[in-house]
Protein backbone atom coordinates (compact mmCIF):
# COMPACT_ATOMS: atom_id res chain seq x y z
CA UNK A 1 0.00 0.00 0.00
CA UNK A 2 1.16 3.35 -0.71
CA UNK A 3 1.94 5.68 2.39
CA UNK A 4 -0.48 8.39 1.17
CA UNK A 5 -3.64 5.73 1.30
CA UNK A 6 -2.83 5.09 4.93
CA UNK A 7 -4.30 7.14 8.24
CA UNK A 8 -2.44 9.77 10.01
CA UNK A 9 -2.17 6.96 13.31
CA UNK A 10 -0.24 4.25 11.36
CA UNK A 11 2.33 6.53 9.45
CA UNK A 12 3.59 8.39 12.77
CA UNK A 13 4.18 5.12 14.46
CA UNK A 14 6.44 4.21 11.12
CA UNK A 15 8.33 8.33 11.40
CA UNK A 16 8.38 7.15 15.29
CA UNK A 17 10.23 3.91 14.71
CA UNK A 18 12.35 5.80 11.91
CA UNK A 19 11.36 3.57 8.86
CA UNK A 20 9.91 6.55 7.26
CA UNK A 21 10.35 9.98 7.02
CA UNK A 22 7.99 12.70 6.88
CA UNK A 23 9.45 13.72 3.10
CA UNK A 24 8.56 9.99 2.22
CA UNK A 25 5.10 10.92 2.99
CA UNK A 26 4.96 14.29 1.38
CA UNK A 27 6.81 12.12 -1.70
CA UNK A 28 3.77 9.49 -1.82
CA UNK A 29 0.93 12.80 -1.40
CA UNK A 30 2.82 15.07 -3.90
CA UNK A 31 3.30 11.53 -5.90
CA UNK A 32 -0.58 11.25 -5.75
CA UNK A 33 -1.47 15.09 -6.43
CA UNK A 34 0.17 15.28 -9.57
CA UNK A 35 -1.86 11.90 -11.24
CA UNK A 36 -4.68 12.69 -10.20
CA UNK A 37 -5.59 16.25 -9.17
CA UNK A 38 -5.54 17.21 -12.98
CA UNK A 39 -9.16 15.39 -12.54
CA UNK A 40 -10.31 15.93 -9.40
CA UNK A 41 -9.71 19.79 -8.38
CA UNK A 42 -9.77 18.97 -4.58
CA UNK A 43 -7.26 22.40 -4.65
CA UNK A 44 -6.69 25.99 -4.50
CA UNK A 45 -4.05 26.48 -3.77
CA UNK A 46 -0.81 23.94 -3.49
CA UNK A 47 1.77 24.31 -1.23
CA UNK A 48 4.77 21.99 -2.21
CA UNK A 49 7.73 23.78 -1.45
CA UNK A 50 6.70 25.16 1.95
CA UNK A 51 5.81 21.27 3.05
CA UNK A 52 9.33 20.21 2.41
CA UNK A 53 10.31 23.01 4.59
CA UNK A 54 8.21 22.17 7.08
CA UNK A 55 9.25 18.63 6.90
CA UNK A 56 12.51 19.55 7.67
CA UNK A 57 11.59 21.95 10.49
CA UNK A 58 9.40 19.02 11.92
CA UNK A 59 12.05 16.60 11.53
CA UNK A 60 14.18 18.76 13.75
CA UNK A 61 11.84 19.15 16.30
CA UNK A 62 11.36 15.52 16.63
CA UNK A 63 14.94 14.80 17.05
CA UNK A 64 14.86 17.33 19.39
CA UNK A 65 12.28 15.05 21.62
CA UNK A 66 9.25 17.28 20.91
CA UNK A 67 6.33 15.36 21.24
CA UNK A 68 4.12 16.16 18.09
CA UNK A 69 1.22 14.62 18.33
CA UNK A 70 0.87 15.03 14.22
CA UNK A 71 4.72 15.25 14.04
CA UNK A 72 5.05 15.13 9.85
CA UNK A 73 1.69 14.29 8.86
CA UNK A 74 0.17 16.43 5.44
CA UNK A 75 -3.17 17.96 6.42
CA UNK A 76 -5.52 20.01 3.76
CA UNK A 77 -7.56 23.42 5.10
CA UNK A 78 -10.70 24.27 3.61
CA UNK A 79 -10.08 27.64 1.71
CA UNK A 80 -12.28 29.28 4.26
CA UNK A 81 -10.17 28.89 7.08
CA UNK A 82 -7.26 31.80 7.66
CA UNK A 83 -3.28 30.53 6.65
CA UNK A 84 -1.18 33.64 7.60
CA UNK A 85 0.33 35.18 4.15
CA UNK A 86 -1.40 32.10 2.45
CA UNK A 87 -4.38 33.45 0.19
CA UNK A 88 -7.79 32.26 1.41
CA UNK A 89 -10.20 33.08 -0.91
CA UNK A 90 -13.62 30.55 0.47
CA UNK A 91 -13.51 29.63 -3.38
CA UNK A 92 -15.03 33.43 -4.02
CA UNK A 93 -13.79 35.80 -6.67
CA UNK A 94 -14.39 38.40 -4.51
CA UNK A 95 -11.80 37.26 -2.17
CA UNK A 96 -9.67 36.93 -4.75
CA UNK A 97 -5.71 38.06 -3.54
CA UNK A 98 -6.58 38.06 0.08
CA UNK A 99 -3.76 37.01 2.24
CA UNK A 100 -4.86 36.93 5.79
CA UNK A 101 -2.16 38.47 8.70
CA UNK A 102 -2.58 35.79 11.11
CA UNK A 103 -3.70 31.78 11.34
CA UNK A 104 -6.77 30.70 12.65
CA UNK A 105 -6.70 28.76 15.60
CA UNK A 106 -6.93 25.22 14.41
CA UNK A 107 -4.14 26.23 11.94
CA UNK A 108 -2.06 28.10 14.55
CA UNK A 109 -2.71 24.48 17.00
CA UNK A 110 -2.24 22.16 13.29
CA UNK A 111 1.55 23.99 13.08
CA UNK A 112 2.28 23.54 16.76
CA UNK A 113 1.29 19.90 16.54
CA UNK A 114 3.80 19.56 13.44
CA UNK A 115 1.23 19.06 10.72
CA UNK A 116 2.42 19.81 7.26
CA UNK A 117 0.26 22.27 5.75
CA UNK A 118 -0.16 21.09 2.35
CA UNK A 119 -2.47 23.05 0.49
CA UNK A 120 -6.01 24.88 0.32
CA UNK A 121 -9.22 23.01 -0.81
CA UNK A 122 -11.87 23.69 -2.78
CA UNK A 123 -15.39 24.62 -1.38
CA UNK A 124 -18.48 25.71 -2.49
CA UNK A 125 -18.24 29.51 -2.38
CA UNK A 126 -18.40 31.13 1.14
CA UNK A 127 -19.29 27.09 2.23
CA UNK A 128 -22.44 27.66 0.66
CA UNK A 129 -23.67 24.43 -1.54
CA UNK A 130 -23.56 20.53 -1.34
CA UNK A 131 -21.46 19.91 -4.70
CA UNK A 132 -18.33 21.59 -4.03
CA UNK A 133 -20.06 23.08 -7.56
CA UNK A 134 -20.43 26.78 -6.64
CA UNK A 135 -16.33 27.34 -7.04
CA UNK A 136 -15.26 30.35 -8.73
CA UNK A 137 -12.09 27.75 -8.98
CA UNK A 138 -14.30 25.10 -10.90
CA UNK A 139 -15.95 21.99 -9.55
CA UNK A 140 -13.88 19.48 -7.47
CA UNK A 141 -14.59 15.33 -8.58
CA UNK A 142 -15.76 12.45 -6.58
CA UNK A 143 -12.78 10.31 -6.79
CA UNK A 144 -15.11 7.21 -6.70
CA UNK A 145 -16.43 8.45 -9.94
CA UNK A 146 -15.55 11.73 -11.33
CA UNK A 147 -18.96 12.08 -13.15
CA UNK A 148 -20.27 12.46 -9.86
CA UNK A 149 -20.13 15.43 -6.66
CA UNK A 150 -17.69 14.84 -3.78
CA UNK A 151 -20.50 16.84 -2.11
CA UNK A 152 -20.47 20.05 -0.09
CA UNK A 153 -19.30 22.30 0.87
CA UNK A 154 -15.95 21.03 2.25
CA UNK A 155 -15.64 18.55 -0.76
CA UNK A 156 -12.01 19.52 -1.53
CA UNK A 157 -11.06 18.27 1.69
CA UNK A 158 -13.02 15.20 1.49
CA UNK A 159 -11.77 14.42 -1.85
CA UNK A 160 -8.36 14.92 -0.98
CA UNK A 161 -8.65 12.54 1.96
CA UNK A 162 -10.15 10.02 0.04
CA UNK A 163 -7.88 10.11 -3.19
CA UNK A 164 -4.99 10.04 -0.83
CA UNK A 165 -4.20 13.59 -1.60
CA UNK A 166 -4.05 14.65 2.33
CA UNK A 167 -3.97 12.17 5.61
CA UNK A 168 -5.86 14.11 7.15
CA UNK A 169 -8.18 17.65 6.72
CA UNK A 170 -10.16 19.84 8.27
CA UNK A 171 -13.55 21.72 6.77
CA UNK A 172 -15.98 23.99 8.32
CA UNK A 173 -19.70 22.22 9.09
CA UNK A 174 -23.00 24.91 9.29
CA UNK A 175 -25.33 22.23 7.86
CA UNK A 176 -23.88 19.82 7.27
CA UNK A 177 -20.51 20.57 5.03
CA UNK A 178 -18.04 18.20 7.18
CA UNK A 179 -20.22 15.73 7.17
CA UNK A 180 -22.00 14.81 3.81
CA UNK A 181 -19.24 15.32 1.68
CA UNK A 182 -17.30 12.86 3.98
CA UNK A 183 -20.23 10.37 3.67
CA UNK A 184 -20.15 10.78 -0.56
CA UNK A 185 -16.55 10.23 -0.56
CA UNK A 186 -16.59 7.17 1.67
CA UNK A 187 -14.27 8.81 4.43
CA UNK A 188 -14.82 10.13 8.47
CA UNK A 189 -16.27 13.75 9.33
CA UNK A 190 -17.24 15.02 12.62
CA UNK A 191 -19.15 17.85 13.40
CA UNK A 192 -18.21 18.86 16.57
CA UNK A 193 -20.70 20.83 19.40
CA UNK A 194 -20.77 24.18 19.15
CA UNK A 195 -18.13 25.47 20.85
CA UNK A 196 -15.62 22.71 21.21
CA UNK A 197 -13.52 24.23 18.48
CA UNK A 198 -12.36 27.62 17.99
CA UNK A 199 -14.20 29.43 15.24
CA UNK A 200 -11.05 32.39 15.38
CA UNK A 201 -10.13 32.79 11.27
CA UNK A 202 -12.83 30.61 10.38
CA UNK A 203 -14.51 33.11 7.96
CA UNK A 204 -17.91 33.81 8.98
CA UNK A 205 -21.05 32.09 7.04
CA UNK A 206 -23.47 31.48 9.69
CA UNK A 207 -21.74 32.47 13.33
CA UNK A 208 -24.74 30.74 15.37
CA UNK A 209 -24.13 26.77 13.38
CA UNK A 210 -20.13 27.51 11.95
CA UNK A 211 -17.84 24.26 13.48
CA UNK A 212 -14.43 23.68 12.30
CA UNK A 213 -14.35 19.82 11.82
CA UNK A 214 -11.90 16.71 11.43
CA UNK A 215 -12.13 14.93 8.22
CA UNK A 216 -9.99 12.00 8.29
CA UNK A 217 -9.61 8.03 6.69
CA UNK A 218 -10.44 6.39 9.90
CA UNK A 219 -11.82 7.04 13.66
CA UNK A 220 -8.63 7.19 15.15
CA UNK A 221 -7.37 10.12 13.22
CA UNK A 222 -10.94 11.87 13.25
CA UNK A 223 -9.60 10.80 17.32
CA UNK A 224 -6.39 12.32 17.12
CA UNK A 225 -7.18 15.60 14.91
CA UNK A 226 -9.98 16.61 17.30
CA UNK A 227 -7.84 16.64 20.06
CA UNK A 228 -5.57 18.83 18.26
CA UNK A 229 -8.37 21.84 17.69
CA UNK A 230 -10.71 21.40 20.49
CA UNK A 231 -10.35 23.45 23.33
CA UNK A 232 -11.06 26.84 24.62
CA UNK A 233 -9.52 29.80 22.97
CA UNK A 234 -9.69 33.26 24.37
CA UNK A 235 -10.00 34.69 20.74
CA UNK A 236 -13.08 32.77 20.34
CA UNK A 237 -15.95 34.32 23.17
CA UNK A 238 -18.20 31.28 22.38
CA UNK A 239 -15.27 28.32 22.75
CA UNK A 240 -15.94 26.78 25.93
CA UNK A 241 -13.46 25.53 28.85
CA UNK A 242 -13.58 21.98 29.54
CA UNK A 243 -11.67 19.42 30.47
CA UNK A 244 -10.90 17.43 27.37
CA UNK A 245 -11.06 13.83 27.27
CA UNK A 246 -8.41 11.49 25.95
CA UNK A 247 -10.46 10.85 22.60
CA UNK A 248 -7.79 8.80 21.37
CA UNK A 249 -8.80 6.65 24.53
CA UNK A 250 -12.46 6.47 23.09
CA UNK A 251 -11.35 4.18 20.22
CA UNK A 252 -10.04 1.33 21.99
CA UNK A 253 -13.82 0.49 22.71
CA UNK A 254 -15.20 -2.80 21.61
CA UNK A 255 -18.52 -3.52 21.88
CA UNK A 256 -21.62 -1.75 22.64
CA UNK A 257 -23.33 -3.40 25.66
CA UNK A 258 -25.43 -1.29 27.65
CA UNK A 259 -26.01 1.50 25.18
CA UNK A 260 -29.37 2.42 23.41
CA UNK A 261 -29.32 4.20 20.01
CA UNK A 262 -32.32 5.59 18.42
CA UNK A 263 -33.62 5.14 15.13
CA UNK A 264 -35.75 8.49 14.32
CA UNK A 265 -39.15 6.90 12.32
CA UNK A 266 -38.91 10.63 10.02
CA UNK A 267 -35.47 9.75 8.94
CA UNK A 268 -35.87 6.27 7.38
CA UNK A 269 -38.82 7.52 5.04
CA UNK A 270 -39.68 6.49 1.78
CA UNK A 271 -37.71 9.66 0.04
CA UNK A 272 -34.59 8.00 1.21
CA UNK A 273 -32.69 6.20 -1.62
CA UNK A 274 -33.21 2.09 -1.35
CA UNK A 275 -29.18 1.63 -1.09
CA UNK A 276 -29.28 4.11 2.13
CA UNK A 277 -32.25 2.44 3.73
CA UNK A 278 -30.08 -0.72 3.33
CA UNK A 279 -26.83 0.13 4.45
CA UNK A 280 -29.26 1.55 7.79
CA UNK A 281 -30.67 -1.67 8.33
CA UNK A 282 -27.50 -3.23 8.13
CA UNK A 283 -25.88 -0.96 10.40
CA UNK A 284 -28.89 -1.52 12.70
CA UNK A 285 -27.65 -5.25 12.54
CA UNK A 286 -23.84 -4.70 13.34
CA UNK A 287 -24.78 -2.06 16.34
CA UNK A 288 -27.13 -4.94 17.72
CA UNK A 289 -24.44 -7.42 16.91
CA UNK A 290 -21.99 -5.21 19.58
CA UNK A 291 -24.38 -5.52 21.79
CA UNK A 292 -26.46 -2.30 21.44
CA UNK A 293 -30.45 -1.68 21.75
CA UNK A 294 -31.33 -0.07 18.65
CA UNK A 295 -35.15 1.30 19.17
CA UNK A 296 -37.41 3.33 16.91
CA UNK A 297 -37.79 7.07 18.56
CA UNK A 298 -39.22 10.20 16.67
CA UNK A 299 -38.13 13.76 16.40
CA UNK A 300 -41.59 15.16 15.70
CA UNK A 301 -40.14 18.96 14.55
CA UNK A 302 -37.34 17.56 12.24
CA UNK A 303 -39.49 18.09 9.31
CA UNK A 304 -39.02 21.64 9.69
CA UNK A 305 -35.81 21.82 10.57
CA UNK A 306 -34.38 22.34 6.42
CA UNK A 307 -36.85 25.11 6.09
CA UNK A 308 -35.67 26.65 9.41
CA UNK A 309 -32.34 26.11 8.36
CA UNK A 310 -32.48 27.97 5.41
CA UNK A 311 -33.96 31.06 7.14
CA UNK A 312 -31.63 31.46 9.78
CA UNK A 313 -28.40 30.55 8.00
CA UNK A 314 -29.14 32.96 4.77
CA UNK A 315 -29.94 35.68 7.69
CA UNK A 316 -26.77 35.54 9.38
CA UNK A 317 -24.50 35.27 5.99
CA UNK A 318 -26.22 38.31 4.54
CA UNK A 319 -24.59 39.90 7.39
CA UNK A 320 -21.96 38.80 7.70
CA UNK A 321 -21.26 38.80 3.87
CA UNK A 322 -21.72 42.99 4.39
CA UNK A 323 -18.04 43.24 4.88
CA UNK A 324 -16.98 42.18 1.30
CA UNK A 325 -17.75 46.17 -0.43
CA UNK A 326 -14.56 46.34 -2.37
CA UNK A 327 -12.86 48.35 0.07
CA UNK A 328 -11.36 45.98 2.64
CA UNK A 329 -10.59 42.86 1.01
CA UNK A 330 -9.55 41.58 -2.68
CA UNK A 331 -11.85 42.04 -5.50
CA UNK A 332 -12.27 45.99 -5.97
CA UNK A 333 -13.69 46.99 -9.05
CA UNK A 334 -13.66 50.71 -10.76
CA UNK A 335 -16.55 52.71 -10.55
CA UNK A 336 -17.30 56.65 -10.81
CA UNK A 337 -19.09 56.45 -7.48
CA UNK A 338 -18.68 54.73 -4.54
CA UNK A 339 -22.02 53.68 -4.81
CA UNK A 340 -21.27 52.08 -8.26
CA UNK A 341 -17.97 50.45 -6.85
CA UNK A 342 -20.03 48.37 -4.20
CA UNK A 343 -22.75 47.22 -7.07
CA UNK A 344 -19.88 46.62 -9.48
CA UNK A 345 -18.15 44.42 -6.79
CA UNK A 346 -20.44 42.52 -5.36
CA UNK A 347 -22.12 42.19 -8.32
CA UNK A 348 -19.21 40.79 -10.22
CA UNK A 349 -17.20 39.23 -6.88
CA UNK A 350 -20.09 37.19 -5.66
CA UNK A 351 -21.72 33.78 -7.62
CA UNK A 352 -25.26 33.07 -7.97
CA UNK A 353 -25.76 31.09 -5.19
CA UNK A 354 -24.12 33.48 -2.36
CA UNK A 355 -26.05 36.51 -4.26
CA UNK A 356 -29.35 34.58 -3.61
CA UNK A 357 -28.77 33.57 0.01
CA UNK A 358 -27.97 37.26 0.91
CA UNK A 359 -31.42 38.07 -0.80
CA UNK A 360 -32.99 35.77 0.98
CA UNK A 361 -31.38 36.80 4.33
CA UNK A 362 -31.87 40.11 4.04
CA UNK A 363 -35.69 39.60 3.15
CA UNK A 364 -36.31 37.58 6.19
CA UNK A 365 -34.21 40.36 8.53
CA UNK A 366 -36.37 42.90 6.76
CA UNK A 367 -39.23 45.01 8.37
CA UNK A 368 -42.68 43.41 7.96
CA UNK A 369 -40.87 40.07 7.39
CA UNK A 370 -39.08 39.24 10.52
CA UNK A 371 -41.48 38.01 12.72
CA UNK A 372 -43.30 36.09 10.26
CA UNK A 373 -39.70 34.33 9.21
CA UNK A 374 -36.87 34.93 11.05
CA UNK A 375 -38.53 35.06 14.45
CA UNK A 376 -40.36 32.54 13.87
CA UNK A 377 -37.67 30.27 12.69
CA UNK A 378 -35.56 30.76 15.48
CA UNK A 379 -38.52 29.21 17.55
CA UNK A 380 -38.64 26.42 15.44
CA UNK A 381 -35.08 26.16 16.25
CA UNK A 382 -36.01 25.82 19.84
CA UNK A 383 -38.43 22.96 19.25
CA UNK A 384 -35.94 21.02 17.15
CA UNK A 385 -33.53 21.54 20.01
CA UNK A 386 -36.11 20.29 22.24
CA UNK A 387 -36.69 17.17 20.54
CA UNK A 388 -33.34 16.23 20.98
CA UNK A 389 -33.25 17.02 24.53
CA UNK A 390 -36.27 14.36 24.77
CA UNK A 391 -34.73 11.93 23.10
CA UNK A 392 -31.36 11.59 24.43
CA UNK A 393 -34.03 11.24 28.04
CA UNK A 394 -34.66 7.48 26.45
CA UNK A 395 -31.15 7.02 24.48
CA UNK A 396 -27.42 7.45 24.25
CA UNK A 397 -27.30 8.30 20.42
CA UNK A 398 -28.95 8.79 17.44
CA UNK A 399 -28.52 7.01 14.38
CA UNK A 400 -29.68 8.49 10.87
CA UNK A 401 -28.41 8.64 7.30
CA UNK A 402 -26.02 11.59 6.40
CA UNK A 403 -27.62 12.39 3.43
CA UNK A 404 -31.00 10.48 1.81
CA UNK A 405 -29.02 9.54 -1.71
CA UNK A 406 -24.81 8.48 -2.26
CA UNK A 407 -23.15 11.24 -4.64
CA UNK A 408 -25.21 12.42 -7.34
CA UNK A 409 -23.90 13.66 -10.64
CA UNK A 410 -22.14 17.06 -10.90
CA UNK A 411 -24.76 19.57 -12.98
CA UNK A 412 -27.94 17.33 -11.45
CA UNK A 413 -28.87 19.50 -9.34
CA UNK A 414 -27.47 22.89 -9.63
CA UNK A 415 -29.95 24.36 -11.65
CA UNK A 416 -32.54 23.53 -9.36
CA UNK A 417 -31.51 25.02 -5.48
CA UNK A 418 -34.92 23.47 -3.07
CA UNK A 419 -33.20 19.98 -4.88
CA UNK A 420 -29.77 20.99 -3.50
CA UNK A 421 -30.57 22.04 -0.18
CA UNK A 422 -32.93 18.78 0.22
CA UNK A 423 -29.63 17.07 0.61
CA UNK A 424 -29.06 18.51 4.21
CA UNK A 425 -32.21 17.27 5.26
CA UNK A 426 -30.16 14.95 8.25
CA UNK A 427 -27.60 16.66 8.89
CA UNK A 428 -28.65 20.66 9.65
CA UNK A 429 -31.00 19.97 12.58
CA UNK A 430 -27.69 18.83 14.36
CA UNK A 431 -26.19 22.19 13.92
CA UNK A 432 -29.33 23.75 14.74
CA UNK A 433 -29.44 22.14 17.88
CA UNK A 434 -25.61 22.78 18.08
CA UNK A 435 -24.60 19.02 19.17
CA UNK A 436 -22.34 17.03 17.79
CA UNK A 437 -22.48 14.45 15.15
CA UNK A 438 -20.21 12.04 12.97
CA UNK A 439 -20.49 10.59 9.81
CA UNK A 440 -18.46 7.55 8.90
CA UNK A 441 -18.73 4.76 5.98
CA UNK A 442 -21.29 2.67 6.01
CA UNK A 443 -21.44 0.53 2.69
CA UNK A 444 -21.67 1.38 -1.11
CA UNK A 445 -24.32 1.56 -3.40
CA UNK A 446 -24.76 -0.76 -6.36
CA UNK A 447 -22.82 1.29 -8.47
CA UNK A 448 -20.15 1.62 -5.95
CA UNK A 449 -20.37 4.63 -4.62
CA UNK A 450 -20.06 5.31 -0.81
CA UNK A 451 -22.49 5.61 1.77
CA UNK A 452 -22.64 7.67 5.39
CA UNK A 453 -24.20 7.13 8.60
CA UNK A 454 -24.30 9.44 10.71
CA UNK A 455 -24.23 9.18 14.47
CA UNK A 456 -25.50 11.90 16.20
CA UNK A 457 -24.45 12.49 20.15
CA UNK A 458 -25.20 14.73 23.45
CA UNK A 459 -23.55 18.39 23.27
CA UNK A 460 -19.54 17.83 24.19
CA UNK A 461 -19.98 13.81 24.08
CA UNK A 462 -17.60 14.02 20.73
CA UNK A 463 -15.86 10.71 23.08
CA UNK A 464 -19.05 8.72 23.17
CA UNK A 465 -19.57 9.16 19.65
CA UNK A 466 -15.94 8.36 18.74
CA UNK A 467 -16.19 5.59 20.49
CA UNK A 468 -19.45 3.89 18.94
CA UNK A 469 -18.09 4.83 15.60
CA UNK A 470 -14.83 2.97 16.08
CA UNK A 471 -17.01 -0.11 17.40
CA UNK A 472 -18.66 -0.02 14.43
CA UNK A 473 -15.33 0.49 12.40
CA UNK A 474 -13.96 -2.31 13.99
CA UNK A 475 -16.68 -4.58 13.23
CA UNK A 476 -17.00 -3.86 9.72
CA UNK A 477 -14.55 -3.65 6.46
CA UNK A 478 -15.70 -1.21 4.29
CA UNK A 479 -13.86 1.93 5.65
CA UNK A 480 -10.87 0.34 4.50
CA UNK A 481 -11.79 0.86 0.83
CA UNK A 482 -10.12 3.62 -1.03
CA UNK A 483 -10.89 4.65 -5.11
CA UNK A 484 -6.96 4.76 -5.64
CA UNK A 485 -6.93 1.24 -3.95
CA UNK A 486 -9.59 -1.37 -4.07
N1 LIG B 1 -25.25 22.67 2.31
C1 LIG B 1 -25.54 23.58 3.37
C2 LIG B 1 -25.63 24.98 2.86
O1 LIG B 1 -25.53 25.15 1.69
C3 LIG B 1 -24.52 23.44 4.46
C4 LIG B 1 -23.27 24.15 4.17
C5 LIG B 1 -22.30 24.13 5.30
O2 LIG B 1 -22.39 23.33 6.24
N2 LIG B 1 -21.35 25.03 5.24
O3 LIG B 1 -25.82 25.92 3.55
Amino acid sequence: MELCDMPAWKLKEMISKGEIGPEDVLDSVFNRIDAVEGTLNSYITLLRDSSYAQAKEVKRRLKEGESLPLGGIPIAIKDIICTKGIETTCASKILKGFRPPYDATVVARVKRAGGIIVGKTNLDEFAMGSSTENSAFGPTRNPWNPETVPGGSSGGSAAAVAAGEAILALGSDTGGSVRQPAAFCGIVGLKPTYGLVSRYGLIAYASSLDQIGPMTKDVKDCALLLQVIAGKDDKDSTSIKLNLPNYLEACEVKDLKGIKIGLPRECVSESIDRSVARVIEEAKRVFEKLGAKVVEISLPHIEYALPTYYIIAPAEASSNLARYDGVQYGLRLKAGSLREMYLETRTNGFGEEVKRRIMIGTYVLSAGYYDAFYLKALKVRRLVKEDFDEAFKEVDYILTPTSPTPAFKIGEKIDDPILMYLSDVFTVPVNLAGICAISINGGFSDDGLPIGIQIIGRAFDEYGVLGVASAFEAETECHSRRPYRR
